[in-house]
């Protein structure tokens, strides 16, 4: 069994090729480049396609399919792109029917932040987990649940968006028109917006000198985790997961850091199950994004 996973983003897109155990066969990159428009894209995107299963990664069999995960907001049951921010020239284009017509197999398109937890839950820190959430922290704050073995889903099939649970009263502007809200407090952007404003020169900076004993950068990372801290304490009250998987590049660094808040709070909740809810590490790291993509369209155990 052999699935194409695409992960696409605003800066780059990754195509591999993904066996039936998650593992990598072979793989590419390239940038995403969404000034030079859709179909220049979808050209490269087919090239990609083509490079990673002539690379004698198939061994007679038949290609399962293709899935992608894309930088939301995307519509799964159209399979358009509506993401006019980070890929303004490929508003409302069709990528599934394309490829579908091109390499005549199944084709699958979620969100990115649902195409890793659909992976998670097949191949990585999920797997055995139901409900399962997953929160991926980098530019933003991806959020995904996965109930039943289903990606959750709301209102005409839309992705819900934990990022902008208000979890500090009185917190920076956030673009959603809140304050305080989880992504403007805990997000990389955020961190690094607040070591700006104190004179560090990113985040890193601020990990850097918080690990160092400096106390003003110390009460960046404390907001940060108490924000994270409460969105999961909400989360563990709404959908009462078996786990949660935290993921992204901020958590690869400093998981102890934010898993430990996380869990204190879920000790002193009265009203969920004593030392049910489980607070992980994501295990697929950089290959999340092409895995779970590929992980949409693999025939056995599919996650719907
Ligand atoms: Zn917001």
């Amino acid at each position: 069994m052999v699935a194409i996973g695409i992960d696409i983003g605003g800066t780059k897109i990754a195509i591999a090729a993904v066996g039936s155990q998650g593992e990598v066969l072979a793989s590419v990159r390239f940038a995403t480049e969404p000034n030079l428009g859709f179909k220049t894209a979808l050209s490269k995107m087919i090239s990609g396609i083509n490079h990673v299963i002539s690379d004698g990664v198939l061994k007679g069999e038949m290609l399962d399919g293709i899935g992608i995960g894309c930088a939301g907001p995307v519509d799964p049951a159209r399979g358009t792109i509506h993401n006019p921010h980070t890929l303004p020239t490929w508003d409302d284009c069709d990528l599934v029917s394309p490829l579908a017509e091109r390499f005549a197999v199944p084709v699958r398109m979620e969100n990115d932040a649902d195409a890793a937890a659909s992976g998670e839950a097949r191949f990585g820190a999920g797997r055995g987990s139901d409900p399962m959430v997953m929160l991926t922290f980098g530019t933003g704050i991806g959020f995904a649940a996965i109930v039943k073995g289903q990606i959750y889903r709301g209102v005409a099939g839309e992705h819900p968006e934990a990022g902008h649970i208000p979890t500090i009263a009185d917190g920076p502007e956030c673009y959603c028109g809140l304050r305080g809200c989880f992504e403007a407090m805990a997000s990389g952007t955020a961190i690094d917006a607040a070591g700006k404003v104190s004179g560090f020169a990113d985040g890193r900076a601020v990990f850097a000198a918080a690990a160092a004993g400096d106390s003003l950068a110390s009460g960046i990372l404390d907001v940060a985790v108490n924000s994270t801290a409460t969105a999961i304490w909400t989360l563990a009250h709404t959908f009462l997961p078996q786990r949660f998987v935290l993921g992204g590049g901020l958590i690869d660094d400093h998981f102890e850091l934010f898993a430990a808040h996380a869990r204190t709070a879920l000790s002193r909740a009265v009203l969920l199950p004593k030392g049910r809810v489980e607070v992980v590490r994501a295990s697929l790291g950089n290959d999340a994004g092409v895995v779970g993509a590929a992980s949409l369209v693999m025939k056995t155990g599919n996650i719907g």
